[in-house]
């Protein structure tokens, strides 16, 4: 479609601030480029020395989003699969530790033939190569790519070096967007346009001249701001962006289209722009989104509760299944530590539906088993994801099949009843960074089970991260009091669904249904809890 006919890269920077919102910026712009039928795809450089976000606290990096192959990646990719409906790969995410490893590991083979292993070339073609293997795997029109971290940073500056080589080798073929903040000083009333000048500064410093300013701010930025900027900055006026703040991250496309993001980026490479973008779906949805018929609220009780970013799909997708009911999903993030028997039913108070979320460790427990149990002695809609759903068949164990100190292994070394122990392939691992059960696995659904009437179908496939599983040993008990194991996976037959039957929607699932809800699709098991919940 392309003049060159040539894949196009288009980086994206951050100055002034971190948070500014990126992957926001970035999945926005690829959203646009898609909708005017260009194939796109979107990868996130992250400076750290981690090797994944695998290991990170979600305190530190907020959620780890999983994708299909199983990579554990940052949760930006997350944005980018529910923004573009695609899927996103562990070449979609590289850290500094990686491009280290990756660089080390050829140095012990001998690959470099006696050279001094440097950070230029050989951490920086590493980079590139990170950055060209996406268009060259499969043709894509424009491959975005979001850097981490904000410019001026000790460790960014290997990623900025290899952006100014590859806008060298590229020419137009290579854009670089630079997002920066335009503060408003209340005192002065004022938007002050300083920090992004400095921050334009320091790309020039480093020999990468931004084609593209992205402006987060709160209040409008007028004609003579963009003027100024563009004359201080070296770049066209048309190509200074207001980005203003927004109640929803779901409107930035549209903000975007209004800027003509997306035009100047296809004007810049020589792309045809003939073509309207088809935003319908998306209008739809945010129309939706605005103009709910209904309200429910519901509880997400974890232990992360002070971070939103660490349960950012599951938030995201009951914005997506709320919309698809046409109902507001007003959400309480309950800290399961503070939840006793004797404060669960005023903590639940209002609440017409209850997701126990994922997580590893003890802290909190029983809270999350307090709070199963008031969901399902008092019918309330019920979801547990992951951890959620092992504390379900801690709780049905304890007070249903009267198991006492019934317990999952990963919080108590020597339980009397261990109904969720670890896997058998988990045995032997020691290592801790990449090696639970990860990524997308089949599951077979039984017929006559509501995940049959949700999904529709008896075969899915679900994303996984995690080590624990539930002790087939005790089914034929659960199964005789009334919680069913209506999925298994086909070969190992390890219980992917629990539900109860007795009950108006109670399903605990091993896998993580968030990681895969789209804007375009959202996912049914969301859509069908939000539905139960309207109609209690
Ligand atoms: N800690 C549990 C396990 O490893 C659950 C993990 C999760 O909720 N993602 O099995």
């Amino acid at each position: 479609m392309g003049v060159t006919g040539n894949t196009k890269y288009i980086f994206v920077t951050g100055g002034v601030a971190s948070s500014l919102g990126k992957g926001i910026i970035s999945a926005s712009l690829a959203k646009l480029l898609q909708a005017r039928g260009y194939s796109v795809t979107i990868q996130k450089l992250d400076p750290y020395i981690n090797i994944d976000p695998g290991t990170l606290n979600p305190y530190e990096h907020g959620e780890c989003y999983v994708t299909e192959d199983g990579a554990e990646t940052d949760l930006d990719l997350g944005h980018y699969e529910r923004f573009l409906n695609i899927t996103t790969s562990q070449s979609n995410n590289v850290t500094t530790g990686r491009i280290y490893q990756e660089v080390i590991d050829k140095e012990r083979k001998g690959k470099y033939l006696g050279e001094t292993v440097q950070v230029i070339p050989h951490i920086t073609d590493q980079i590139k190569h990170s950055i060209k293997i996406l268009g060259e795997t499969k043709k894509y029109d424009f491959v975005l790519t979001e850097i981490g971290g904000t410019v001026g940073d000790i460790e960014s500056l290997p990623y900025i070096e290899a952006i100014r080589q590859l806008k060298y080798e590229m020419g137009k073929d290579c854009l670089v967007i630079h997002l920066t903040l335009v503060p408003y000083l209340s005192a002065a009333k004022e938007l002050k346009t300083k920090p992004t000048q400095h921050s334009v500064k320091i790309m020039l410093e480093y020999g990468v001249q931004p084609d593209i300013l992205v402006c987060r701010t709160e209040k409008p930025l007028n004609q003579s701001i963009k003027d100024k900027i563009a004359l201080f900055c070296n770049i066209d006026n048309s190509s200074v962006i207001e980005s203003r703040d927004t109640d929803s991250i779901y409107k930035v496309p549209l903000m975007m289209r209004d800027e003509k993001l997306d035009i100047v980026v296809l004007k810049k490479t020589n792309m045809d722009l003939s073509k309207v973008p088809d935003l319908d779906k998306w209008k739809d949805f945010i129309y939706r989104l605005e103009n709910p018929k209904s309200t429910v609220n519901i509880a997400l009780v974890g232990k992360y509760v002070e971070l939103v970013d660490s349960y950012k799909s599951i938030i995201e997708s009951l914005i997506h299944a709320g919309a698809a009911n046409n109902c507001k999903v007003n959400l309480k993030l309950i800290q399961s530590e503070r939840i006793t028997c004797e404060n669960i039913a005023e903590e639940l108070n209002n609440i017409s539906g209850v997701i126990i979320a994922p997580g590893f460790g003890d802290r909190g427990i029983e809270g999350k088993i307090s709070a199963v149990r008031y969901a399902r002695e008092n019918k309330i809609p019920f979801l547990g994801i992951c951890l959620g759903m092992q504390c379900a068949v801690i709780e049905f164990a304890r007070n249903v099949l009267k198991l006492q100190n019934a317990h999952s292994t990963e919080m108590h070394t020597n339980p009397e009843h261990p109904v969720i122990d670890i896997m058998e392939a988990q045995k032997k691992v020691t290592m801790k960074g990449g090696t639970m059960r990860l990524g997308a696995y089949p599951c077979s659904i039984k017929k006559d089970s509501k995940a049959y009437s949700i999904y529709k179908q008896n075969k899915i496939s679900e994303r996984h991260r995690h080590r624990f599983e539930f002790n087939n040993e005790y089914l034929s008990d659960f199964e005789a009091n009334g919680m069913y194991a209506t999925g298994l996976n086909p070969e190992s037959n390890l219980v992917e669904i629990v539900e109860i039957k007795d009950h108006p929607w109670y399903i605990g699932v091993q896998f993580h249904p968030e990681y895969k809800s789209t804007v375009a699709s959202p996912h049914p098991l969301f859509v069908s809890f939000i539905k139960a919940t309207i109609k209690k």
